[in-house]
Order: C-alpha cells, then sequence, then structure tokens
C-alpha cells in the first residue's frame, strides 16, 4: 500500500502517519524530517536547506526530489509520503519516478484543517530531536514537561513553528496546494478526511477507507 498525505502544516499528518505506519507496516517518509536531518549534516546543502526552512519556504525542488528518489528506491513495503509532493512539479517528479518502478498509489488522502486548529498545533508543538516524537504542550503533553518520554531527549520547538515562519508556511501551501489537489482528484484517489479531528477518531476513519 502506498499512500500520500496532503495538507496543510499542523494538520496532524506527521502524527497520523506514524499511527497509520504501525498498523499497516508502512514506511513514514516525511520530507520534512528528512530535510531537517540534511540541515543536521553542516553540509553547504544543509545550510542552503536551513535559510529556506527557517523562513518558511519551501526548499528548491532538485534538492527534495533526490532525497525522495533515493527513499522510494530503498522502500521495499509500501509508504506513506508525509509532504511530498508539495507542488506540481514535485507531483509529476513522483508519477515518473513511481511509474518507472512499477509502484502505485492507492490513496491520497487530503486533510482538511481550519487556520485556528493549525495554528494552535503548530504554536504547541514539541518534538524530540533525538527520537523525533511529536508532542503539544495542551493536547498531547509528556509525562514530564519538556523531556520526551520515550528517550528521555530534551523536547524543543522547531524554528518553523514560531509565528512569522507559520504565517509564510500556510501561505505557501494555500498558494501550492490547490493545483495539487485538482491534480490527484482528477486521478479518482483523492479522499478528503477531517484533518480537525483527533488522531484516534481520525485513525478510525482512515483505517475503515483502507480496509474497504
Ligand atoms: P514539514 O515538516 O512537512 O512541515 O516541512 C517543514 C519544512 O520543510 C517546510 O516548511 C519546507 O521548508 C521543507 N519541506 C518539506 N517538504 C518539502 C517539499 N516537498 N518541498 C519543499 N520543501 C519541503
Amino acid at each position: 500500500m502506498n499512500l500520500i498525505f496532503l495538507g496543510p502544516p499542523g494538520a496532524g499528518k506527521g502524527t497520523q502517519a506514524k499511527v497509520v505506519c504501525k498498523h499497516f507496516n508502512l514506511e513514514h517518509i516525511s520530507t520534512g524530517d528528512l530535510l531537517r536531518s540534511v540541515v543536521k549534516s553542516n553540509s553547504l546543502i544543509g545550510e542552503k536547506t536551513r535559510e529556506f526552512m527557517n523562513k518558511g519556504l519551501l526548499v528548491p525542488d532538485e534538492i527534495v526530489v533526490e532525497i525522495v528518489a533515493q527513499e522510494i528506491k530503498k522502500n521495499s513495503k509500501g509508504f506513506i509520503l508525509d509532504g511530498f509532493p508539495r507542488n506540481l512539479a514535485q507531483s509529476e517528479f513522483l508519477e515518473s519516478a513511481l511509474s518507472s518502478a512499477d509502484i502505485f498509489l492507492n490513496k491520497v488522502f487530503n486533510f482538511i484543517t481550519s487556520p485556528e486548529k493549525v495554528v494552535d498545533r503548530l504554536s504547541g508543538r514539541r518534538v524530540c530531536p533525538k527520537c523525533r516524537a511529536i508532542y503539544h504542550i495542551k493536547n498531547m503533553p509528556p509525562l514530564e514537561e519538556g523531556i520526551c518520554d520515550k528517550c528521555a531527549g530534551i523536547l524543543a520547538q522547531r524554528d518553523d513553528d514560531k509565528e512569522e515562519a507559520i504565517k509564510e508556511r500556510l501561505r505557501v501551501y494555500k498558494q501550492l496546494s490547490e493545483p495539487l489537489i485538482s491534480y490527484y482528484q482528477e486521478k479518482g484517489i483523492l479522499c478528503d478526511v477531517d484533518g480537525d479531528l483527533n488522531v484516534e477518531p481520525l485513525f478510525g476513519i482512515i483505517k475503515e477507507i483502507l480496509e474497504i
């Protein structure tokens, strides 16, 4: 099974992808996470990537598609693409990469989310830099404030979860998402889901759709 999760930043795609991947034994391919690893690598390309990410802008396609191509090649059990594609050029690249590897997309879940919910989720989000677990200061707090339950890492706020970058990320998403949504709608594999729902009820809905 190969899926895409589309939706604005803060729609809960990453958290939901972790749950769905665990249940269906899929690989979670998050371009945001992969790019954050590139940034940490202290290379020239990492430095360039950081500049785009911290401003809330998209990283240039040539950097992102290379990373995704490698992940798809490595994958043997099916995947959820989370945060990719983000524009039409990326979806066209994906289509040709998948068809040359004889891989089919089963569904594209489009997370529909209200702007207030998105801002609340992003500004309260805390992440573990070591194991990438995701928390929320109100909705999903760790047992001990600021400490990851899973690996005792020190939780942090992402630089791009700060107010100015949030605004820019939402603006970029709005501008680029419509053609992408139409693209998958025309292919007949788009499925809208309510991204305002909490993790468990939304998982129930996604699971039911995938098990049909
Ligand atoms: P995310 O973790 O999905 O919210 O992504 C965080 C940031 O990584 C985005 O704001 C972009 O700067 C960058 N990014 C993630 N995925 C992509 C992509 N498919 N294309 C370009 N930039 C991306």
